[in-house]
């Protein structure tokens, strides 16, 4: 009896597998998934701190993510890096 529920058209989402769409952004320590493919390291700052970031690739649908490792930042984790044209 429920209505038809249209999902959302997040831009964010689109072209994503649904383990990626899944993956929950801008938490810490949120899990990744198992086809994400970790790629190079690199040092950001973050005020006066640096932090590390983490390249991974997902194989099944090519969503770039990074993953930055910031104890400070409760928000900081997942997120999609958007395709360059
Ligand atoms: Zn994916």
């Amino acid at each position: 009896m429920t209505p038809d529920q249209t999902p959302p058209t997040d831009a964010t989402h689109a072209g994503m597998c649904e383990p990626c769409a899944a993956v929950q952004q801008n938490w810490r320590r949120a899990p990744g998934h198992a086809e994400l493919v970790q790629g190079a390291n690199r040092k950001e700052l973050r005020g006066e701190k640096t932090v590390t970031v983490t390249r991974y690739r997902c194989d099944h649908c090519g969503t770039v993510w990074d993953y930055e490792n910031n104890k400070a930042n409760q928000h900081a984790g997942w997120s999609v890096v958007p395709r360059r044209a």
